[in-house]
C-alpha cells in the first residue's frame, strides 16, 4: 500500500469523528431553537385565578373564570407540551381555554400558539401590528428587520407554525371572559406590537393588581439613533416607559421568567406567611422599568455619539 494512501486513512477517522460531532451538534442546535434549550417548570398558582403554568424560562399564564380560560403566550415551537402538561398538573382543562393571548411576536413566545390554539379550541386575540407577524409564522416581522434577523427567517430559524389570529385589538381595548377583564396596553420598542396586559385578579379579601410587562430591550442590531428599519422605535420605548410607570401593578411578571425573578419568589413561598406575598413586588416592577430605561438611555447615547 503506498505510504501517502496509509496516512489517509487515518485520516479518516478523525474526520468521522469530526462529522459526527458535527451531526451531533446540529441536531442539538436544531432541538434548542424548537424548544429553546426549556425545561419544564412546576405549575402553580400566583395569586387568585393567576396561573403559571410556562416553561423555565419562557412564561405563560393561565386565567381561570366559571366561563373558561385565559392562556397568555405560548413559548417556543416545542413548548406547549410542558404548558399542557402544566395545564393538565393544575387540574385545569385545554379545552376550557377559550381565549389565547399574545405579548409579542417572536419566535419564544408566539412559537407554540397554533398548537396551542389547536389544542384548546380557543380564539386568539392579538395587536395589530403582531397580528401579521403571528398570521405569517414571523415571517413579516417588521420591528426586527435588520440583516442577521431576515436571514435567520428566511432559512427558517425564526420561523414557527402560524397561528390563525381571530381578533385584533388596539391600544387600551379590553377583553373580558366571565368575570375577568384585561387592558391592553401596547407598549413598543422590543417589537412594534408588544402588548402589556393589565388586569385584577381578587386574592382572598383583597383586589390585586397584576400587569404582564413588555420586554423593554433592543433587539440586537437596531438602531435608537438611526431608527430607518422601526421609525418611531425612540418614541414607542418613551411612550412604554411612561405607561408602564402610570400602571398600578402589584404583581408584575414578564415573558421571561428571569426577569421578574420567577424562581426566586416561587421558593420564597414556602416561608412567606401567605404564598401570594412574595409575588407582591411593586418595587421590583419600578427597578424593572427603572433598568429598561437606564439601558436605553445609555445604548441611546453610545448610538448617536457614533453617528
Ligand atoms: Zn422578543
Amino acid at each position: 500500500m503506498p505510504r501517502h494512501f496509509r496516512k489517509r486513512r487515518w485520516l479518516v477517522i478523525p474526520l468521522a469523528l469530526a462529522a459526527g460531532l458535527f451531526v451531533f451538534l446540529f441536531m442539538k442546535w436544531l432541538e434548542a431553537g424548537n424548544n429553546g434549550g426549556q425545561k419544564p417548570a412546576e405549575p402553580f398558582r400566583i395569586a387568585g385565578n393567576l396561573y403559571y403554568v410556562g416553561a423555565n424560562d419562557v412564561t405563560s399564564f393561565l386565567i381561570t373564570t366559571p366561563q373558561g380560560h385565559i392562556l397568555i403566550d405560548g413559548g417556543y415551537p416545542g413548548t406547549p407540551p410542558l404548558i399542557l402538561a402544566s395545564i393538565a398538573k393544575l387540574g385545569f382543562n385545554i379545552r376550557d381555554v377559550k381565549v389565547i393571548l399574545n405579548s409579542e411576536p417572536h419566535f419564544d413566545h408566539a412559537g407554540g400558539l397554533a398548537e396551542l390554539q389547536k389544542a384548546s379550541g380557543a380564539e386568539l386575540w392579538a395587536s395589530e401590528a403582531s397580528a401579521d407577524v403571528i398570521g405569517s409564522g414571523g415571517a413579516h416581522d417588521s420591528s426586527g428587520t435588520f440583516l442577521p434577523y431576515k436571514i435567520l427567517v428566511w432559512i427558517g430559524i425564526l420561523r414557527y407554525p402560524a397561528a390563525r389570529v381571530d381578533h385584533r385589538f388596539r391600544d387600551g381595548a379590553t377583553i373580558r371572559l366571565g368575570t375577568t377583564a384585561l387592558t391592553a396596553h401596547i407598549t413598543g420598542g422590543h417589537t412594534r406590537g408588544c402588548t402589556t396586559w393589565s388586569f385584577p385578579v381578587r386574592d382572598g379579601d383583597r383586589e390585586l393588581q397584576v400587569v404582564t410587562a413588555c420586554s423593554l430591550t433592543l433587539l440586537p442590531g437596531m438602531s435608537l439613533a438611526e431608527p430607518e428599519r422601526y421609525p418611531g422605535i425612540r418614541a414607542d420605548f418613551e411612550h412604554t416607559f411612561r405607561v408602564l410607570r402610570s400602571l398600578p401593578a402589584d404583581i408584575f411578571v414578564t415573558a421571561h421568567a428571569r426577569e421578574f425573578g420567577r424562581y426566586r419568589k416561587f421558593l420564597a413561598r414556602d416561608k412567606a406567611k401567605n404564598p401570594v406575598d412574595p409575588f407582591i413586588d411593586r418595587e421590583g416592577y419600578l427597578r424593572y422599568i427603572d433598568d429598561g430605561e437606564a439601558r436605553f438611555r445609555k445604548l441611546l447615547a453610545e448610538q448617536q455619539q457614533r453617528r
